[in-house]
């Protein structure tokens, strides 16, 4: 279904005016640090994410290094960024395989970023944005859910989201709209008591209008909310 018409422009300005600074939160000096850590960030903070790779980073910053480590090696030093054990492979068989293939590098394409090991679209998109600055915009829950309740897509996964918003967005704004999108998810437009009231967008929101929110996504009963809400944040958080 195509994305009801919205006012774009006017949206994308707020937010530009709202999160100026807008940037990855996740610190890194170089690509590979950058995959690693978003590969660290599925379900986990990115503040928690910094705390850990600072203590990481100083000493294993290279394919080279987690390469000749074992997951558990591994994992014991990402252990609180949670689901450890997944984490840790993903970081040891991406590191395998750029030594393997890519000559120690990462990869500056969506095809060749997604062979690698627990790197998915949304991880790539991070990588292509952030650390080749190729545009790109990264779906993860919170741009699924703002840019849904927004009217900036009306989608129900995370691909088709992203291929929405690349249709709607002037592509020289995809990077920063991400950004934005990411922000105003993190700080007014929560998943469960979006800060209607308060939220400069509410006269472009549809959304947010609806007092009792409209039935749709965000709003079904508990059990089934629940499930979907699970399995879309399963997506985007790949
Ligand atoms: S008005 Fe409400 S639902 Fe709409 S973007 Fe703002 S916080 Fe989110």
């Amino acid at each position: 279904m195509a994305p009801r018409p919205v006012e774009t422009e006017a949206i994308l300005e707020k937010l530009q005016e709202m999160y100026p600074d807008a940037k990855c939160a996740l610190n890194h000096s170089n690509a590979f640090e950058l995959l690693v850590a978003t590969v660290l960030s599925a379900q986990c903070t990115d503040a928690r994410v910094n705390i850990v790779t600072a203590r990481i980073f100083p000493r294993y910053n290279r394919p080279e290094h987690f390469a000749e480590l074992s997951v558990e090696e591994i994992g014991e030093m990402i252990r609180d960024c949670g689901l450890w054990r997944s984490k840790a492979r993903s970081i040891q068989g991406l590191s395998r395989m750029l030594l393997e293939k890519h000559g120690g590098q990462v990869p500056s394409t969506m095809e060749e970023l997604t062979q690698l090991p627990g790197v998915g679209r949304k991880t790539a998109n991070v990588v292509l944005s952030n650390a080749f600055g190729i545009p790109a915009i990264a779906v993860d829950t919170h741009v699924l859910r703002v840019a849904n309740r927004l009217g900036l897509a009306d989608a129900k996964t995370p691909e088709e989201t992203e291929r929405q918003l690349m249709a709607r967005i002037p592509r020289e704004l995809w990077s920063p709209a991400h950004h934005w999108l990411i922000h105003h998810g993190r700080q007014v437009c929560h998943a469960r008591n979006p800060q209607c009231s308060q939220c400069p967008l509410l006269p472009h929101c549809k959304f947010g209008q609806q007092g009792d929110k409209p039935a749709g996504r965000g709003t079904r009963p508990a059990g089934r909310r629940a499930k979907s809400a699970e399995t879309a944040r399963r997506a985007a958080d790949r």
